[in-house]
């Protein structure tokens, strides 16, 4: 089995077949000049005529696409007859270029120019590429490039997907969009929201898989699997019943039966997802991740840039809680300017926090321009760190927090470590935040990206609910209650955020080990809020107490599940 990791950009459990892209359309050689007894001027007749007939094509096909897709290919089509592209391929061939080359050269001319303006005009410069791969085609004879035609569902594999491609396409018959390349800004991103299609995207060789294979895809974990197992089709069964009946989730808390209010807060990436969760009530964003506005960048955002992008997640959330991690780079998600490549061990590395140690002044702007968001917005702004794992990594990064001008400075327990010294480390932090992806493959000692290892990366683990526990206790401690350690007196607050807090029957364990927020993708928000509904606070601390006694993470999951009445009703 082989396990493809990548961006989750729109939540959705599918199971279906895979039909990948046609290759894309190759390069013309370089140095090809017009053949011998080529008139340049009939040259240049022909290559006006297949940017028209591109052009043409692309509006017939905006015809038949609604609402944003149609925006997009409307001014996709208007490229392909962008006068600039033409002129400048024109003036190669009438220096002797071939039609091919020269509109591949003038395209990549524009693109590059594009790619150095950087943010989504570097991410535009995928439409001109495409543009210019349909002229070629055209030149050449060939069928365009684009979604292969199927009568049957499909799930969608390629490398990344041009505007051209992803807005005609056809929600009935495409299941879900997974691709190799692509931003979380990307058009098949973008375009897969719009369409409510699952997505994940940069999932690295997802789009050599062989066509006709069946893989599971979960848009909200980011995975693809080519393995399909009898777990992987409930899931897909379950998603497939919510869609039809959806629950909803109206904001206020999570009520236990007892009346216990427990907050559920969403896990976004950007602006977009910042209004959804909103959409979605949530009650506030428990884990704002700001590395995608720094992925595929060669360097380093401006504040100024930094500060756009964070206020326009924060103003969607006014008087309401944001906890903004700092950038957690390294790992599965490095970055040029900040992290080594040539590591040995990434995931063990100088990754994360880390990062701060040699460069101090990305953390510093990073700072700057939150508390510059804070003070544009109404949101409640909390800071923390991710990757923390001793007492002077928190006084160090809380001090730059707080020197910041942030107020509300906090850590992610995501080494064990962390969680053996919370009483600790919360006597200088105001909050932590339990990273269950990141605390299950330091426990477990399992790197998450292996699908081979997807067993011990299970935050049922009993191993990692101890550490859960630790964790609480060591913040009921941390807030002058160590007599009382095992009673209710939380002052510091805990949260998770890590994927184990999206699910249903996991969420009952955490509240029952003392965890007081919960944060999960938005989609999470309705199905959690109603199984917590169905336990008082006593019930989810004995079920607390069985999962971490468990032998087994089977046995943990099973034994909580069996007591959960409300999961079967709810197909979950
Ligand atoms: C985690 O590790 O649980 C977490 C929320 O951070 P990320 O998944 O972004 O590493
Ligand atoms: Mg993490």
């Amino acid at each position: 089995m082989t396990e493809y990791r990548g961006v989750a950009v729109s939540a959705g459990r599918i199971v279906g077949p895979v039909l990948t892209m046609a290759p894309p359309v190759a390069e013309p050689p370089a140095g090809a000049t017009l053949p011998e007894g080529t008139d340049a001027a009939a040259e240049t007749a022909r290559l006006e005529q297949a940017a028209q007939a591109v052009r043409v094509a692309l509006e017939q096909r905006a015809a038949s696409a609604h609402g944003g897709a149609k925006a997009v290919l409307e001014a996709t089509a208007q490229m392909a007859a962008d006068p600039t592209l033409v002129q400048s391929a024109a003036g190669r061939v009438a220096s002797g270029m071939s039609a091919e080359r020269a509109v591949w050269e003038a395209g990549d001319e524009v693109a590059v120019m594009l790619e150095g303006l950087g943010g989504y005009m570097a991410e535009r410069a995928a439409d001109v590429r495409d543009v210019r791969a349909r002229i070629v085609a055209e030149l050449r004879g060939e069928p365009a490039p684009g979604i292969p035609g199927s009568d049957t569902p499909f799930v969608l594999a390629a490398r990344d997907l041009a505007p051209a491609d992803t807005a005609t396409l056809d929600p009935q018959v495409v299941l879900a969009l997974v691709t190799s390349d692509g931003g979380p800004q990307s058009h098949t991103a973008i375009l897969a929201r719009q369409l409510g299609l699952p997505a994940v995207v940069a999932a690295r060789g997802v789009d050599t898989l062989t066509a006709g294979t069946e893989v599971f895809v979960d848009g909200a974990a980011g995975t693809v699997t080519d393995e399909v197992t009898e777990d992987h089709r409930r899931l897909a069964e379950t998603w497939a019943d919510l869609q039809r009946n959806p629950l909803t989730y109206e904001g206020g808390g999570a009520r236990l039966s007892d009346g216990t209010v427990v907050p559920l807060l969403a896990n976004i990436g950007g602006a977009e997802d910042a209004r959804a969760a909103a959409e979605a009530h949530a009650d506030g964003v428990g884990l704002f991740r700001t590395e995608f506005l720094f992925l595929d960048r060669d360097e380093e955002p401006s504040v100024e840039e930094q500060t756009a992008a964070y206020t326009a997640v924060l103003q969607h959330f006014p008087g309401k809680k944001v906890v903004v991690r700092t950038i957690d780079a390294g790992a599965d998600k490095p970055l040029p300017f900040l992290t080594d490549t040539d590591e040995p061990n990434p995931a063990l590395g100088v990754r994360a926090y880390r990062t701060s140690w040699e460069k101090p002044e990305v953390l510093a702007h990073q700072l700057e321009a939150v508390a510059a968001a804070a003070q544009a917005t109404e949101a409640d702004v909390w800071v923390m760190a991710p990757m923390i794992s001793t007492l002077e990594d928190t006084e160090d990064v809380v001090g730059r927090i707080r020197e910041a001008g942030l107020r509300t400075a906090g850590i992610m327990v995501e080494t064990p470590s962390s969680a053996l010294t919370a009483d600790r480390l919360l006597q200088v932090a105001d909050f932590a935040s339990i990273g269950t992806n990141d605390l299950t493959q330091y426990t477990m000692a399992a790197d998450r990206q292996l699908g081979a290892l997807a067993a011990l990366n299970d935050p049922w683990q009993p191993a990692v609910l101890a550490l859960v526990g630790a964790t609480c206790r060591g913040a009921r401690a941390a807030g002058g209650d160590a007599e009382e350690a095992a009673g209710d007196a939380v002052t510091k607050p805990v949260g998770v955020c890590g994927e184990a807090a999206g699910d249903p029957a996991l969420a009952v364990v955490l509240v029952g080990l003392g965890v007081s927020t919960l944060s999960m993708t938005p989609r999470s928000l309705p199905a959690v809020a109603r199984v917590l509904g169905s336990v008082s606070r006593d019930e989810a601390r004995v079920l607390a107490q069985r999962a971490v006694g468990a032998r087994t993470a089977v046995e943990a999951r099973e034994t909580v599940r069996a007591a959960l009445p409300v999961l079967a009703e709810l197909g979950l």
